[in-house]
């Protein structure tokens, strides 16, 4: 049996003063059915570990660099964020695939440094609308699997999260038969790879405006083990129906 997760990215959002929702939240689920996980920008990651420290809410990082250490100015390794207190990073997230132009190669090297290091990679995928729209989201879900999970993503606690490009941050939510399609074939496409035991223990999150409104919807989804949640993670308001809906 799968443990389900709500994870919450809260992207460039977020200082010191923020630190409050983390122990609101912890106090209002003192024993979750589910893995709850925020990732916080890198500044914070430390003080919000101590935050947390002996409760039930898990701190994550939102990217890390490929290396151990070295002259990559302004980067921060796998090492440095278990150091400070991190259990998971999100890798391959659109925004620093668009931004940062982060290729499924270097996802995947991102991906071998976190694991190496004992924490969960929560590595995303997902299509943008015209490539929905062409009809090659699977065709694109596929490559982008085959190029950025490490092959010893199998036998780890790691997660894959399907979040299509046109619905983070836009309000607009696929067609539970869409998020279905979607993560019964990258359950599939995980077998293939990995066999059927990894394939299914790997847990799938689905993220993309994901709300109070639509999570109980979201979550009685075959094969969606969570969701990874942005804007909607930023209050204790907004992210705590999200965490009971699982
Ligand atoms: C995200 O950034 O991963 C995300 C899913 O954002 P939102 O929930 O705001 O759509």
């Amino acid at each position: 049996m799968r443990r389900k997760i709500a994870a919450g990215n809260w992207k460039m959002n977020g200082t010191g003063l923020d630190l409050a929702m983390l122990a609101d939240l912890c106090d209002r689920h003192p024993a979750p059915r589910c893995d709850i996980l925020i990732c916080p920008p890198a500044p914070l990651i430390h003080r919000a570990a101590q935050t947390v420290r002996n409760n039930t809410v898990a701190i994550g990082a939102q990217d890390c660099h490929a290396e151990p250490s070295g002259a990559h100015t302004g980067d921060v390794s796998a090492a440095m964020l278990a150091d400070a207190g991190a259990s998971a990073v999100i890798l391959g997230h659109s925004e620093r695939r668009q931004d940062h132009g982060e290729t499924d190669a270097s996802v995947r090297a991102k991906a071998q440094a976190v694991i190496a290091n004992g924490l969960t990679a929560i590595v995303c995928v997902g299509e943008t609308l015209a490539q929905r729209d062409a009809g090659d989201t699977l065709d694109l879900i596929t490559s982008q699997l085959n190029g950025s999970l490490p092959d010893t993503i199998a036998g780890h606690s790691n997660v894959i999260a399907y979040e299509p490009i046109w619905a983070i941050g836009t309000g607009r939510v696929p067609a539970a038969a869409q998020i279905g399609e979607v993560h019964a074939f990258i359950r599939s496409t995980l077998g293939q790879r990995f066999g059927p035991e990894t394939a299914a223990a790997i847990r799938l999150l689905y993220g993309g405006s994901v709300k109070a409104a639509n999570a109980a919807e979201i979550f009685s989804v075959p094969d969606v083990d969570g969701a990874l949640v942005g804007g909607a993670s930023l209050s204790v308001a907004d992210f705590s129906p999200i965490v009971s809906a699982l």
